[in-house]
């Protein structure tokens, strides 16, 4: 077990600023905070000057670097309104607890504004709430579209807070970044700038994430934690080889219910993670078991946590936690977001919950301190087999010393962007003056919509009257600019749209047994996750697929207790619709740009959950869907008479198929993303670079930006995945290096010695800086 210590460290405290309104420093009092962690003193001197993020670790006291500024502009000006947007409601209620704790009823009213507020509420929040809560799905296709309805809370909007904005990257993030440019734009038109205050989980590039999401520069950074560290114990735990050359472990289930069974006979009050709501429901039944033997009353003081529970069902097992009469908990991330359940003895994940910045936080849990408190706590991890899971547990420190991850998001990403598009022309029309939310290539964009028939140019109104949204065609309207309205006035563009997906083409997903609508799937991967016979996980609870339903796009479902899962054979292919950027690095052509990929589902593989072990191939009849996206392509030269010593002509195709997994298994520990956003394909031969090749691309319709990120660290990308092969002690590669979950060929054919050589070769040459090619 590898072994770490983390903390304690001191607080280091400042006065709180004095120029604060005094109702603000009394709350203070009131609440006997006579002082400040240092960085929460800085945030809002760094609040009043422009907008800010803040990025100290979890349990620092970040609400407070936003509330206080908050709380001052709104005690300063009793017309002042705030936003505080949060990824989810139940995060939003707590920050509506944190805000009514200041007790300062008479300046500060805040509301929750979300799906779950009564009809007959809502005016009166709209009328006299002057911190709004509320959610980026609310803010999109509740608020903005009306802001008719919300004038005075926009002619007064000023301050908008981003809490958890690491959050914010992908398809979600590539989306909100486009709510928050509409958000601007609209409380322009009535005459206000609001100041954005963000905070993140420990990332690689906080400020770049506030630039994209807010489309503002000049963003303040508050990142010297002055919170005392909690004395934090960090275990991590690989469970033991069982076959060496298989590269097979012990389970990380059984590891870890034998854990946590000893954890709670120990009493240490314990959280334990688990990426699965099947996992949350074993690991429990494993953990009671376990103890039902020598202590059947401990037996009882285990429960799972997961999403699916009523809102009382969370709120009675919170308690119980709270009240210490829980011993254990065990949890999908529902509780990962922060919401207070107070001190924890030890936080247990079990298997890489997906990106360092995650793991942390729910390590967070344990040894929580508070003011004047110093925690203590026990932070553990237990590996699954999974290469990530592998790769992580052997470079701990390279990942938990410095921040590696970066959020990615694209606002530009054509199909989303446009959509959005949309949405501004009906909440106002398009004009000149938009470039400066919107961006510089906003017109382009909207005549690509004009040709579509949904948007319709219309010669400038006279300049006379302001901002009016009068239809105004009179032959009699001068030459000036002109603007875009929607071709249909009656819609309403931002109902069809989810920020939770890159398409709005989508399958919905439906449970046969009830007729329950369990959620929708984008109609590019609807083939490979929701084909007839396959296994669908919905919020960790399998579903087998009854039928799909290609014309009225939707798949029928039901609850699935077998023992299997299932792997589509695909074939891919892509092809390269458009050069972006260029570089020679590595020895290799290394190219970045728009294409286009083409997948027909040929059959799927079922296999057993236990051992991975094939049980059929079963085969269907599926027309190819392609859709347009990103992706990063390398050459290596097919002439080149050294590749063909290096690597024999018979084992290139194992080596570059080998090589690709290993990047795309790596490459979430650049790009915070998952496995399932990124595709690939190998192959040696491609029509249009006449040679071997390896394509990586974005998963998403339109690309999001991991492949961008990818074509610009490349050789810590190569570096990472040769280190993935090269310490992984199976034979002839292994899920813990270069078979993937998710390979449309099945794993065949991979060669680890080949993909080990390739790298070799290509590491050897030393990296060129990056030039970017003019085209
Ligand atoms: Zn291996
Ligand atoms: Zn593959």
């Amino acid at each position: 077990m590898g072994e770490a210590r983390e903390g304690p460290g001191r607080a280091r405290l400042a006065a709180p600023p004095s120029e604060l309104h005094p109702d603000v420093l009394e709350a203070l009092g009131r609440l006997g905070i006579e002082r400040l962690y240092s960085h929460q003193a800085e945030a809002v001197r760094s609040a009043w000057e422009g907008p800010t993020i803040i990025t100290t670790g979890t349990a620092s006291g970040k609400s407070m670097c936003f509330n206080l500024p908050t709380l001052d502009v709104l005690c300063r000006d009793r017309r002042a309104r705030a936003l505080y947007l949060y990824p989810t409601k139940a995060l939003a209620r707590d920050q509506a607890r944190a805000l009514a704790a200041f007790g300062m009823t008479k300046r500060v009213r805040p509301a929750i504004y979300d799906g779950d507020t009564p009809r007959e509420a809502r005016a009166e929040i709209r009328r006299s709430a002057n911190v709004v809560l509320t959610n980026p799905d609310m803010l999109h296709v509740g608020i903005l579209p009306n802001h008719a309805a919300w004038a005075d809370l926009f002619a007064n909007l000023a301050v908008v807070v981003l809490d958890e904005a690491h959050v914010y990257r992908g398809v979600f993030g590539s989306h909100v970044a486009n709510v928050l440019r509409r958000l601007r734009r609209v409380a322009a038109a009535y005459g206000t700038e609001p100041r954005f205050l963000l905070t993140s989980a420990t990332i690689a590039n906080p400020v770049e994430l506030a630039e994209r999401l807010t489309g503002l520069d000049e963003i303040g950074l508050i990142d010297e934690d002055g919170s005392p560290a909690p004395s934090r114990r960090i275990a991590m735990w690989n469970p033991p080889l069982t076959d060496e050359a298989l590269g097979a472990r012990r389970s990380a289930l059984g590891e870890a219910a034998e854990l946590l069974a000893q954890l709670v006979r120990d009493g240490a009050r314990t959280i334990c993670f688990m990426n699965s709501r099947k996992g949350v429901e074993v690991l429990s039944r494993l953990v009671k078991q376990d103890l039902a033997d020598s202590d059947p009353e401990l037996a009882e003081r285990v429960a799972p946590y997961r999403a699916g529970y009523t809102a009382q069902q969370r709120r009675e097992l919170e308690g119980r936690l709270t009240r210490g009469e829980l011993a254990a908990v065990i949890t999908t991330d529902a509780l990962e977001l922060g919401i207070d359940i107070g001190d924890l003895d030890a936080a247990l994940v079990v298997t890489f919950p997906g990106t360092v910045a995650s793991l942390r936080q729910m390590w967070g849990r344990a040894g929580r301190s508070s003011v004047g408190r110093r925690g203590k706590g026990l932070a553990m991890y237990v590996a699954g087999e999974d290469a990530l899971d592998q790769f992580f547990c052997r470079h701990p420190e390279d990942f938990l010393d410095r921040p590696v991850e970066a959020a990615i998001l694209d606002h530009e990403s054509p199909l989303i962007y446009r959509r959005h598009l949309l949405c501004a022309a009906h909440e106002g029309p398009l004009s000149a003056q938009d470039a400066e939310f919107l961006g510089p290539r906003w017109e382009a964009h909207a005549e690509l919509l004009q040709s579509a028939g949904e948007l319709r140019r219309r010669p400038r109104e006279r300049p006379a009257h302001g901002g009016g949204e009068r239809e105004d065609d009179s032959p009699g309207a001068t030459l000036a600019p002109s603007t875009y309205v929607l071709r249909r006035p009656g819609g309403y563009p931002a109902a069809d749209i989810s920020l939770r997906s890159a398409s709005p083409e989508q399958f919905a997903i439906v449970d046969v047994a009830s007729g329950e609508l369990l959620g929708s799937t984008e109609a590019a991967r609807a083939h490979s996750t929701v084909h007839q016979g396959a296994i669908y996980l919905h919020l960790g609870q399998p579903y087998e697929v009854r039928e799909l339903d290609l014309d009225r796009r939707r798949a029928l479902v039901a609850p699935f207790e077998g023992d299997w899962y299932t792997q589509p054979k695909r074939e891919t292919d892509t092809s390269i619709v458009r050069l972006l950027d260029r570089r020679e690095t590595l020895g290799v052509t290394l190219s970045f740009g728009e294409v286009n990929a083409t997948e027909t589902v040929l059959a799927y593989q079922r296999k057993r959950v236990g051992d991975h072990s094939p049980l059929d191939l079963v085969a269907l009849d599926l027309p190819p869907t392609s859709f347009p996206t990103q992706a990063l392509w390398f050459e290596l030269g097919s002439e080149d008479p050294e590749l063909s010593e290096t690597v024999p002509l018979d084992t290139l195709l194992g080596a570059l198929h080998a090589t690709e997994h290993a990047q795309i298994a790596v490459l979430p520990l650049i790009a915070m993303c998952d496995r399932w956003d990124i595709g690939g394909l190998s192959t040696n031969f491609h029509e249009q670079t006449h040679g071997p090749t390896i394509f990586i691309y974005d998963g998403h319709p339109g690309g999001i930006g991991i492949a961008r990120a990818a074509f610009s660290r490349f050789e810590e990308l190569c570096g990472d995945a040769h280190r993935l092969i090269a310490e992984c002690p199976c034979s002839g590669g292994c899920p813990s290096c270069v078979q993937s979950p998710k390979c449309g060929n099945l794993n065949e054919p991979l060669s680890k010695a080949g993909a080990r050589l390739l790298l070799e070769r290509m590491l050897a040459v030393r990296p060129q800086p990056a030039i970017a090619a003019p085209l």
